[in-house]
């Protein structure tokens, strides 16, 4: 082959190989980037067609639930038991009364919350130690894990960093996360699937998760309720997500 052939045809080489590079959906290292599903507020409208996802997406995940919804929604019990027949789920305590929404409130009285966190596991049927969440809080107690929630001022922080202390120390390991699927008020997703993937795909590129290349994603129950398409957007959403090589961890094993 003369120089003068060989020349062009390495250097379409070269650029077919840029071209992939750049075309492909993520880098290399998308095998690596790893996302946590979590559903917090079950059992609610919308809790049924989240296990349904799950179940046909086979993915792993974790269902931090609500001990008064177990009680008091249409077939709260019913659902529970539904969650711990996932094969991939991870169930955890979302305490029982979710403070009332009244967050201030509730933080202010360290022994209600301790109580309150092992009254949900009476309904829940759960021992320590346990996966939990903290309702309206975005703390960190776990084996090498700590951390507290940054959105609260510090008067507010001082009056309540026990609460999360002696949580912790009564068997609970609390989840905070990285990123949310916000909604509204009424539990209408904000952000599309589009939206919310390209969201994620800017976020692993800065890595600044609580730990490297894994992102615990929030999302609420009701948010997946029919009248929001929710099965299809939570489906189109894990499958968008397996297309761009992203890994589903799961949530128990999150610090190994
Ligand atoms: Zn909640």
């Amino acid at each position: 082959m003369s120089a003068r052939h060989f020349l062009p045809s390495f250097l379409i080489a070269v650029l077919a190989a840029g071209m992939l590079a750049f075309s492909s959906p993520m880098p290399a290292r998308a095998a690596d980037r790893t996302i946590y599903l979590t559903f917090d507020d079950g059992p609610l409208p919308g809790t049924e067609n989240v296990h349904a996802v799950l179940r046909q997406e086979n993915v792993p995940a974790a269902l931090f639930m609500v001990g008064l919804h177990v009680e008091t929604q249409p077939h709260g019990r019913k659902l529970l038991d539904d969650a711990r027949s996932i094969p991939l789920a991870t169930l955890g305590n979302h305490s029982y009364s979710h403070a009332n929404s009244r967050y201030r409130n509730f933080y202010s009285d360290t022994a209600g919350v301790v109580a309150d966190m092992q009254r949900a596991n009476q309904v829940l049927g759960f021992k320590p130690p346990v996966p939990a969440r903290l309702p309206g809080r975005n703390v960190f107690r776990l084996t090498r894990i700590f951390a507290d929630d940054l959105s609260i001022d510090v008067r507010e922080w001082q009056r309540e960093w026990l609460d999360y202390e002696l949580v912790g120390e009564a068997g609970f390991r609390l989840y905070g996360w990285d990123h949310e699927w916000v909604h509204s008020d009424d539990g209408k997703p904000v952000q599309s699937v589009d939206r919310l993937v390209s969201e994620i795909d800017h976020l692993f590129r800065y890595n600044r998760f609580m730990r490297p290349d894994k992102m615990i994603l929030l999302m609420h129950d009701q948010m997946f309720q029919d009248k929001f398409d929710g099965k299809q957007n939570l489906e189109t959403f894990i499958r968008q997500l397996k297309a761009r090589g992203y890994r589903f961890g799961d949530p128990a094993r999150y610090e190994e």
